[in-house]
């Protein structure tokens, strides 16, 4: 087999190899190698211990970060290895790390540990591929299936459950029918697993081309470490606009965002406070007043759970709360939105709108589609215009407003803003000579 493998890793390897130890590329690259798909990081295992890869890579830059579990990672021109020796773990008390890790002679032990049969194998130099567990043959398949008995793997640790389904939505593969079955029997094993790990995972997740059929299937792996949405996945909606329930209705939305993770979770959460707002009027209508406000409420709370940095959460909690919002397709309404969100989230928000739309009952949605489509391009045409919606294209600055007599300080910014606001309301045009004289 001859396999694309950077020149600093071949050299890696044949260094270790010349100092007398066994070296083998393993895990992700070898799994995405395969696939033919270009690797994000290389992992090498040695049968030299860590002292002893120190001593025989010396000369190189190195950072000894994971010494204790037996890693070093070496740069070698311009690609970072991580070289780890071969090793077992020891038995998992707490679900998530081992008690100790202990160094062992063979590799096939090494594999032995690792998660799943697609990232438990190596191959050397040559090309010679070491695949005890059937890998080849499940990345053929499109399979995930756990190495060794499921049930017990994802009791070790319990981010294994994650990286499963983050796998199944990343490649488009399967989870394995007892692998699955696994991972819904011990879901609970999430609790021990922090907040950080989990949402590491469901970034990628989400933004993974096959993300709608892994939310379909594993509502109540979600449900584990988000119980708020255990309300929505049941949720019934008795509507014309809704040819499905709340789940199929928010998965269809998720499919229909860009692959961008706000946009991913915006569509993710954007009904989540549906459930509570629902109202079922005399013609047996569900109605479903205030439950933008509600869910961003609630959304804000469930992305501070996960501890999603606050630029995204804040963005998202934007999106939802706005989700359901009128814009009527005219210049002044538009610049008027621009303004108040910014370029990027205005352009988001139309976007989410579009995915929400798509999740709807088609014969109603056509409308809304070609109205959203409108207005982004109108926006784009305003731009391009170099229409005014902010400060920044204002016809007149702070400096022509302390020229017209206004003091220096805080007053100008308000001088500004009530400029801006008269041009943005139709009052005044955007024209220098116009607002000097309002002022
Ligand atoms: P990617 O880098 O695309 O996320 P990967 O499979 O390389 O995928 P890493 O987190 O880089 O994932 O891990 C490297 C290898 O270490 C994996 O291929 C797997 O063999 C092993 N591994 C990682 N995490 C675990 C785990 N929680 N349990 C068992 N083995 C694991
Ligand atoms: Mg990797």
């Amino acid at each position: 087999m001859t396999l694309e493998i950077p020149q600093g890793a071949r050299h890696i390897l044949e260094t270790l190899l010349r100092g007398g130890y066994e070296a083998y590329l393993v895990g992700g690259c070898v799994r995405d190698l395969l696939r033919g798909v270009p690797p994000h990081d290389w992992d090498i295992c040695t049968s030299a211990r860590p002292e002893e890869t120190e001593d025989c890579l010396a000369g190189r830059r190195m950072i000894e970060t994971g010494l204790r579990h037996g890693t070093v990672a070496v740069l070698e021109e311009g690609t970072v290895c991580e070289v780890t020796t071969y090793r077992a773990e020891g038995p998992y008390s707490d679900g998530r790390r081992p008690d100790y890790v202990r160094f062992v002679s063979s590799l096939e032990k090494d594999l032995a540990r690792r998660d799943f049969t697609m990232n438990a194998m190596a191959v050397d130099l040559e090309g010679n591929l070491r695949d005890p567990f059937g890998g080849m043959a499940d990345i053929r398949g499109g399979l995930i299936r756990c190495v060794g008995e499921p049930g017990r793997r994802f009791r070790e640790d319990g981010l294994r459950l994650m990286r499963a389904l983050r796998f199944s939505a990343e490649l488009g593969y399967e989870i394995e029918e007892q692998t699955a079955a696994a991972i819904h029997e011990n879901r609970a094993m999430l609790e021990c697993v922090a907040a950080e790990r989990i949402n590491g995972e469901l970034n990628r997740l989400l933004v993974g081309q096959n993300v709608g059929e892994v939310l379909r299937r594993y509502p109540d792996v979600f449900c584990q470490f988000w119980p708020q949405l255990e309300p929505l996945v049941s949720l019934e909606q008795n509507s014309p606009w809704h040819c499905w329930g709340g789940w199929e209705h928010t998965i269809r939305g998720v499919e229909a965002a860009s692959d961008h993770v706000v946009l991913r979770l915006a569509m993710l959460l954007h009904d989540i406070g549906k459930p509570g707002s629902r109202s079922t009027d005399e013609n047996g209508v569900d109605h479903f007043y205030g439950h933008a406000a509600a869910g961003a409420q609630l959304a804000g709370q469930m992305l501070r759970m996960l501890k999603f940095d606050s630029k995204t959460r804040e963005r998202v909690v934007a999106l939802v709360e706005r989700h359901d919002v009128q814009i009527p397709c005219q210049d002044r309404a538009i610049l008027r939105w621009l303004n108040r969100l910014g370029e990027e989230a205005f352009f988001q928000l139309l976007e989410v709108k579009r995915a929400d739309s798509m999740g709807q009952a088609p014969e109603l949605a056509g409308e809304r589609l070609a109205k959203l489509e409108k207005m982004r391009t109108r926006a784009e045409e305003l731009i391009a215009q170099g229409r005014c919606f902010s400060l920044k294209n204002l016809a007149v600055n702070g400096r022509d407003v302390i020229a017209a007599g206004v003091a220096p300080g805080p007053e100008v910014g308000r001088a500004l803003n009530g400029l801006l606001e008269q041009v943005l309301s139709g009052q005044a045009p955007n024209e220098r000579e116009a607002l000097l004289k309002l002022l």
